[in-house]
């Protein structure tokens, strides 16, 4: 799937427990979802990823994310929605969404820039069992700085698929970033990161604060 085939990007926030308290935030009654622009997808595919470096920290969130190949419908098996995974990493500027929390304002600006959605490469989608204990890893400079796994989400992947296709719509070419586990933190200049996925690299990058 290229960038120009990417239709809709919804975003589940505070979707594993310990994120959500890291950040001083409660645990969500239900699905929390934002929307990224299509804009802001860019493949990590080695890349060099260009960031806003004026506007105070920009944390990584690495999230596994779904790309819908069927349409939502009531009553479906939503596995048969659901067409491929990645990891990707939705990157938020976390000094800009404090002061638009503060004021109660949408958060596109800290979660909606261009650049803001590497996504790394896209693999067959195993199924949610399968997919339910294999854990995905992002590796800062080398070193582990987050690690999780779907079976400690908050809501289901097949949830998820039911909250966002009821309220808002799914459609073939929309993609859903799941949330991220605990361990965001802000990038510095010339980090270099790695998605993993049961010890197989999926995705790489390197930013530049711009
Ligand atoms: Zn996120």
């Amino acid at each position: 799937m290229s960038k120009s085939d990417i239709r809709n990007i919804y975003c589940i926030g505070r979707n594993y427990r310990l994120h959500a308290l890291e950040l001083g935030n409660e645990v969500p009654e239900e699905p929390l979802v934002f929307t990224k622009p299509s804009h802001a997808v860019v493949p990590m595919a080695g890349n060099v990823v260009e960031l806003p470096g004026n506007v105070g920290e920009v944390h990584f969130e690495l999230e596994i994310v779904l790309r819908i190949g069927r349409a939502y419908e009531p009553g479906i098996d939503t596995e048969l929605c659901i067409d491929g995974m990645a990891l990707g990493l939705d990157l938020t500027l976390r000094d800009v969404q404090s002061k638009l929390k503060a004021k109660g304002q949408p958060w596109l600006a800290a979660k909606g820039f261009k650049g803001s959605a590497p996504l790394g490469e896209w693999l067959a989608y195993p199924g949610a069992a399968a997919l339910a204990e294999n854990e995905f890893v992002l590796l800062r400079n080398g070193e582990e700085a987050q690690r999780g796994k779907a079976s400690d989400m908050l809501f289901s992947v097949s949830e998820l698929i039911k909250y966002v296709g009821e309220n808002y719509g799914l459609g073939a070419g929309d993609i859903l970033y799941t949330g991220t586990p605990a361990g965001v933190a802000a990038l510095h200049e010339g980090d270099q990161l790695q998605a993993l996925w049961a010890g197989t690299s999926v995705g790489s990058c390197s930013v530049t604060l711009v």
